[in-house]
């Protein structure tokens, strides 16, 4: 998932199976070079592993602090969580089979892909034992010559510092992405996904992230009820203050077995349309960095689980008619970014404010049983 920004990735030249053939991005901005829009995370890969680098899903088993009652119970609003249950768990494949049989699905799909991130994407990576965290991504970076990082999904308020050095650990040799949940800055948003967490421990888990030498990437879900244009804007300007990497917009969607799809499907909320959201992700990238990669610009889910909106089914489209809006208005990502008066790698490191619950999953002895190991 991750192109550690090309401000704090160390080099990489030292990564193992490809050490000969990448080809380190020497330019911050050579997407405006190329005449784009944006800073695409596709070509980004290309420019800095020299060929198409693919990302492979690795469901390894974690549950979620959300879920099991370290900080409340019932999950995201628009979590499809049930399937973090243990039982169903069970029947996941272990890691190192869901990495061949996946690549092997890429390799028929393309004949010219260079190498793989193995991407930990359900629930949150980040909460087990640490030294199961560090078997587990061992694992996946070793099963197989192909795989050149590590892509980690997880929440702002479950990564301790041993998790970060971790990280930073791995990431000599890898590339290694941090994926935040982060998805607004605006605490009743929070507070209306359930998400457990404040804005503030967002910002507590970036200080203490940045610099380490790993991608920090941000969720962001527009089109939030309540939340107007100028709150939005307000997400949009925070990227460039807490100096993430990347960014992954999503549309708020719903899907079936939620409680937002339940409320949804009683007509009591609408989601953002089509135009609406369009407009809106121009907005926001004219507000980012032109530096900060942007791996995603809207978010859907399998047919048969989608409820509203439709259209976000159709993303390529999606993709064209942002930038059709771009070249409309003949703007670019950055073009009303307004540096912080205290640039992100001048903020204080602060202390680490994981609260005590998920710290006593992460910082102890043990294991948990239904990860997928060997
Ligand atoms: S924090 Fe992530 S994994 Fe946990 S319930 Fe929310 S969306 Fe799902």
């Amino acid at each position: 998932m991750k192109s550690p920004s090309e401000q704090s990735s160390p080099d990489r030249s030292a990564t193992p199976a490809l050490d000969s053939a990448i080809v380190l991005d020497h330019s911050r901005l050579a997407w405006q070079a190329e005449g784009a829009r944006f800073n695409a995370f596709g070509k980004s890969l290309r420019r800095r592993h020299g060929g198409r680098i693919q990302r492979v899903s690795i469901d390894a088993g974690f549950t979620c602090p959300n879920v099991d009652g370290a900080v409340t119970t019932g999950g995201c609003n628009f979590c499809d969580n049930r399937s973090f249950s243990p039982s169903r768990r069970v029947r996941l494949q272990r890691v190192a089979d869901q990495l061949s049989e996946q690549i092997g699905r890429v390799q028929k799909r393309y004949n010219d892909v260079r190498g793989y991130i193995a991407y930990f994407q359900p629930a949150t990576n980040t909460y087990a034992p640490i030294e199961q965290l560090r078997e587990i991504f061992d694992l996946a970076l070793h099963s197989d010559d192909r795989i050149v990082g590590l892509a980690v999904g997880t929440r702002p308020d479950c990564v301790p510092d041993s998790v970060l050095d971790l990280l930073q650990e791995l990431a000599v040799d890898h590339d290694v992405s941090l994926e935040f949940g982060m998805q607004t800055v605006h605490d009743e948003s929070l507070e209306w996904m359930n998400r457990a967490h404040t804005h503030a421990d967002m910002i507590n888990a970036i200080d203490r992230s940045r610099g380490r030498g790993f991608e920090c990437c941000s969720h962001i879900i527009l089109g939030v009820p309540r939340e107007d244009h100028a709150m939005m804007m307000e997400s949009a300007v925070e990227i460039g203050r807490l100096g993430f990497d990347a960014i992954k917009l999503h549309n708020l969607y719903s899907v079936r077995g939620t409680p937002l799809g339940e409320e949804v499907l009683a007509g009591k909320i609408q989601m953002m349309k089509r135009e609406d959201y369009v407009r809106t992700v121009v907005d926001f990238l004219e507000r980012i960095p032109p530096e900060v990669i942007v791996e995603r610009v809207s978010g859907d889910a399998p047919p048969n689980y989608l409820i509203e909106p439709k259209w976000c089914a159709d993303k390529q489209n999606i993709r064209r008619e942002i930038e059709a809006e771009f070249d409309r208005r003949d703007s670019r990502q950055g073009d009303h970014f307004v540096p912080p008066e205290v640039p992100p790698m001048q903020r204080p490191r602060p202390d680490d404010a994981t609260p005590e619950s998920i710290r006593n999953r992460i910082d102890t002895r043990g294991r948990l049983p239904v990860l997928k190991m060997q």
